[in-house]
């Protein structure tokens, strides 16, 4: 009998299993593969180093700007060298065992090749999960259950709170972490919106070696080929500037959905169980930005379920807490600003989305309103969007 059983130890639920094993709580954490690299960009803003101070001691490149570029190629720079910390991007295999080792050595009990396939209900409760492990079929039993596996949970289906995503309320991605001699910037990351819904981007790792992808999103996800468009991308002029030497070498690569229409905010909790990172929908619309808030949505459900296993009050009421939390609610507000922005910025072919960059490469002010936009959260204000259509 554990406190808390976490299915899925990924960014989510190996921060959400760290913090409840730090407060004293037993913590079975389920993980599939700790083999398998999430098919991901890695690139993870600053905010990461208040999470995990540690990352700091690796050796990784410090990001310090970004260069954003339309469909058609018009671009905007901005580099927060000096303003504020850094970021970084991270290869999600290293990643995400280095932050699942912080949680084991904090005295969650991990259980690799382990997976979650049903929950153990009793008296219309949730008490625990039923997983497939190498020995054969395993029930790993609860006081509270949180589920962390991803975009493809089936425990968060079979749990009533959401339904199966629609394919239109996804993204789909496919990238490669390759290696060879590049021109590329080694301190800034580069995003290529495209003119259809979807963008490709290119992260430095290290000297020789770069995190490249691209994906579509929305009904666009049914127009385009996923490796058609991965070819063109890496091919096209633009990017082949980069890359002048006759081959790299593909390290790795995948393909793998992503939620692209924010928090499910009903799906959050129910009595006995919470759901975080992205298998409840913590994935910023049109960035893709996913990391930061699902580790944030890790964080605050283990705060909210360590009040409520502290006063044996595991229900409803308690855990609504985690959806109320100021940082849950300010995420929420955040993805709702980028989902209203979609449509505009991708309207005719991308046409706003150009001509907002357009603006923006020889207008200052309004420049600095589309960095706010895009890189702090603040949305835009009717004049802005009236510029826009001019
Ligand atoms: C192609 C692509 C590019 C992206 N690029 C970025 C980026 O550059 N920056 C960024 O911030 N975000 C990015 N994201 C989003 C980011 O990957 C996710 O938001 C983030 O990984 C969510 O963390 P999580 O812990 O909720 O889920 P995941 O990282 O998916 O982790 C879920 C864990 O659960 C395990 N699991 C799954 N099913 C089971 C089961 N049944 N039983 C037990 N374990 C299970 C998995 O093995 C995994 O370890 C990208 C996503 C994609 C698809």
């Amino acid at each position: 009998m554990y406190d808390v059983v976490i299915s899925g130890a990924g960014p989510a639920g190996s921060r959400c299993a760290e913090t409840l094993a730090r407060a004293g709580f037993k913590v079975a954490l389920l993980e599939k593969d700790s083999n398998w690299r999430k098919p991901c960009g890695g690139a993870v803003s600053s905010s990461i180093f208040k999470y995990y101070p540690q990352l700091k001691k690796l050796d990784l490149l410090p990001i310090t700007g970004i260069k954003m570029y339309s469909g058609d190629y018009h671009s905007i720079e901005y580099s927060w060298k000096g303003i504020k910390h850094y970021s970084i991007n991270v290869d999600r295999l290293e990643f995400d065992n280095f932050i699942r080792n912080l949680a084991i050595d904090a005295g969650a009990e991990l259980f690799d090749k382990t997976l979650s396939n049903d929950f153990i209900r009793k008296e219309g409760k949730f008490v625990g999960i039923i997983a497939r492990t190498e020995s054969g079929i395993k029930e790993f039993h609860g006081r509270l259950l949180i589920i962390a596996d991803g975009m493809s949970s089936k425990l968060a289906v079979k749990s009533g709170l959401r339904e199966k995503w629609k394919p239109e309320e996804l993204g789909l991605a496919k990238c490669a972490l390759m290696e060879g001699k590049n021109n590329l910037p080694k301190d800034s990351i580069q995003v290529f919106f495209r003119s259809y819904k979807g963008y490709g981007w290119i992260f430095p790792l290290s000297e020789e070696r770069f995190n490249i992808g691209c994906g579509t999103f929305a009904e666009d996800n049914f127009k385009y080929n996923l490796h058609v468009i991965f070819e063109e991308f890496i091919k096209s002029p633009h990017i082949k500037k980069y890359f002048p030497a006759k081959n790299y070498k593909t390290l790795w690569s995948g393909s793998y959905p992503l939620p692209g229409m924010g928090v499910k905010e009903k799906s959050l909790f129910s009595d006995n169980i919470m759901i975080i990172g992205d298998a409840a929908g913590f994935v910023s619309p049109i960035s893709g930005e996913g990391i930061h808030p699902s580790i944030v949505s890790g964080q605050i459900s283990a705060e909210t379920a360590i009040m409520a296993l502290e006063n044996d009050e595991i229900n409803k009421q308690m855990l609504k807490k985690y959806k109320t939390h100021v940082k849950i609610k300010k995420i929420i507000a955040n993805f709702k600003i980028k989902r209203s922005m979609v449509d505009f910025f991708y309207q005719n072919g991308g046409k706003n989305l150009s001509k907002m960059f357009q603006i923006a490469e020889v207008d200052d002010d309004f420049r600095e309103k589309v960095i706010n936009m895009f890189l702090f959260n603040q949305a835009p204000s009717k004049e802005f969007l009236l510029k826009i259509q001019e």
